[in-house]
């Protein structure tokens, strides 16, 4: 097996081996090579310690010197060099709360957390995999380095990296492997939240986010998501619908392209389901109102798993208005955009038929038929650049003021006034004419 390291790597391993150290790239890069990927970045391994490595190398950064960490800087790149190391336990942190620096490379690959991780390389030794990575590559099955409960006991992390890494590249989890997540995944409760949202969002954003599934299955969610787990639970009796409210889920995210805040978006569009649920006497269920619930538990759990500010919003209005009734007509469009922000509103048709496909085929064409009119009516505002909100005015408070009126809460109102008039008929936005129902007002 031969891999092209890039030139700025072969350089640091040379540079080391020169030195008399050892030195081999490692991880995720090893293992995106065999594979034939493109590694987002390349981590090295070596003997040296850390003050080593600075000796050696003109430009570094201490990145994680306690944990043997140093990122060298190569014309404007940095790579991350560690020092082959014994992990402690995991605690809170990203990193281990204890480690042992070690000469071995095989002890620092023993510490990993999958085969297909604990593998290594350098043009020297070519392709280092004492763990049986490559032929887990081969068979597609993510499995533990060693003991996997043990494993799971140092960093309990690592249960969710294992659905993650199974979502990344559609491998399955080895048996033991997931019996030993099912014994110990409610030891998730021990880890930050900022850790299991980097692993959620891989998850979700991968090839088969459809793979939270196995999450449930396994344990996790009921950990890190448990609203998730109620909706795997509660069924949907309805000629609209085919899967109960999880699988539904699960398959309108199979609908939206790999980007994060459309696929948490169709992750939460449903999750007020569960509370807003209602049976019929002949067992028909409904959820009405469930978008606003659904709001609700979105901003709850997305601060809890410590989400940006920024993508919270996005994601809380896509559930709020996944289902928002737009009318059909040009004024009805121009009053949704105003309401829902230009920002989000094109996301809504994406959101809308990955809904529509997740659902039965009851009146499927009628409801995408609906949303192509909807959004032809939208393209045709846009071309016309129709005002939707109120900077679109062809008049400002200052013009306003200009006519006399105090500044304050007034011209707030009269301009929200005026916004409503001209979305019902954009010709009037001009500056006369707007001036004209002012003084009409
Ligand atoms: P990605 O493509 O997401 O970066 P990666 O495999 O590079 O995937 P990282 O989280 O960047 O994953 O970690 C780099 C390497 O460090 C992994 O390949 C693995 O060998 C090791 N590693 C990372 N996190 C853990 C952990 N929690 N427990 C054990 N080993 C880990
Ligand atoms: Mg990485």
């Amino acid at each position: 097996m031969q891999i092209r390291l890039p030139k700025k790597v072969h350089n640091i391993i040379n540079t080391l081996e020169e030195a008399g150290y050892e030195a081999y790239a490692v991880g995720g890069c090893v293992r995106d090579s065999v594979l034939g990927r493109t590694p987002d970045d390349w981590d090295i391994t070596t003997s040296a310690k850390p003050d080593e490595m600075k000796r050696l190398f003109p430009r570094t950064v201490d990145t994680g010197i306690k944990h043997g960490t140093v990122t060298v800087l190569l014309g404007g790149e940095g790579f991350e060099v560690t020092t082959y190391r014994i992990d402690g336990t995991y605690e809170d942190g990203r990193h281990p709360s204890e480690v042992t620096f070690t000469a071995s490379l095989k002890e620092d690959l023993r510490r990993r957390d999958f085969t297909i991780n604990a593998m290594a390389y350098n043009e020297r030794d070519g392709l280092v995999d004492l763990y049986g990575g490559l032929a887990d590559i081969e068979n597609q099955v993510i499995r533990c380095v060693g003991n996997a409960e043990e494993r799971f006991d140092e960093d309990a992390l690592r249960m969710l990296r294992a659905v993650r890494f199974s979502a990344q590249l559609g491998y399955r989890i080895d048996e033991t492997t997931g019996e030993a997540i099912k014994a110990l995944a409610p030891n998730l409760q021990k880890i930050s939240a900022e850790r299991i949202q980097v692993e959620l969002v891989k998850l979700v954003v991968s090839p088969h986010p459809d793979y939270l599934r196995n999450a449930y299955e396994l344990g996790i969610t009921a950990q890190v998501l448990p609203e998730f787990d109620l909706c795997m639970e509660t069924p949907q009796r309805h000629k609209h619908h085919c899967y109960d409210v999880g699988e539904h889920i699960l398959h309108s995210m199979l609908g939206v392209e790999p980007d994060k805040v459309l696929r948490l978006g169709m992750l939460f569009h449903d999750i007020g389901k569960p509370q807003t649920l209602t049976v019929d006497p002949d067992g028909t269920t409904h959820n009405k109102r469930h978008p606003f619930e659904g709001e609700k538990i979105t901003r709850k759990v997305m601060r809890r798993l410590k989400f940006d500010n920024d993508t919270t919003d996005k994601v809380t209005k896509l559930v709020l208005y996944h289902d928002y009734d737009i009318a059909p007509t040009e004024a009805g469009v121009r009053r949704a955009v105003n309401r829902i922000g230009e920002e989000i509103f094109p996301m809504i048709f994406t959101v809308r038929r990955a809904d529509i496909a997740a659902q039965s085929d009851y009146m499927r064409e009628e409801k995408l038929a609906k949303v192509a009119y909807i959004e032809k009516l939208y393209r045709e505002i846009l071309s016309r650049k129709e005002a939707v909100t109120l900077k679109d005015l062809a008049i400002s408070g200052n013009d306003l003021i200009a006519e006399g009126m105090p500044s304050g809460r007034q011209i707030g109102e009269t301009l929200s006034a005026l916004l409503e008039r001209v979305l019902d008929d954009p010709s009037l936005n001009t500056k006369e004419i707007l001036l004209k129902l002012y003084k009409e007002l």
